[in-house]
């Protein structure tokens, strides 16, 4: 198993980190939606998660964040706004989203309403 991941989103780092960040602790809407989207061994689901939309066109790349027009924990109009920089979680945890900007309004997000189901297998503790 690979020591670090680098995850991408339409040719860009959305997130970045050691093999466990990402696969227990994902930040990133795309990320998250990428482990809630896989099977886990020993839960059975009638239907597994998937990220809703399509990839933006790359020969009109939109200047906001990439994943904005699929993102389903959008923090309002700061993410119309331009493409979010890196914010650095712990020494070796990168993402690249409004949620984890200082001062930023993050919405409280239902999992299940979305249709996560559930992030187990991903350690995620929600
Ligand atoms: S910056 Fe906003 S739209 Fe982009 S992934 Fe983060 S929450 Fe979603």
């Amino acid at each position: 198993m690979a020591d670090y991941v680098v995850v991408m989103y339409s040719g860009r780092i959305v997130e970045k980190g050691l093999a466990e960040e990402i696969f227990l602790h994902p930040a990133h809407p795309y990320t998250i939606g990428l482990m809630a989207s896989k099977p886990v061994v020993g839960r059975k689901v009638d239907k597994l998660y998937s990220i809703p939309g399509k990839v933006p066109n790359p020969i009109n790349m939109p200047n906001y964040c990439y994943f904005r027009d699929r993102c389903e924990m959008r923090c309002g109009e700061i993410c119309d706004g331009e493409y979010p920089a890196m914010v650095q979680l712990s020494d070796t945890h990168f993402v690249s989203c409004y949620r984890f900007h200082e001062g930023v309004d993050v919405p409280e997000i239902d999992l299940s309403k979305l249709g996560i189901i559930s992030l187990e297998g991903s350690g995620k503790d929600e």
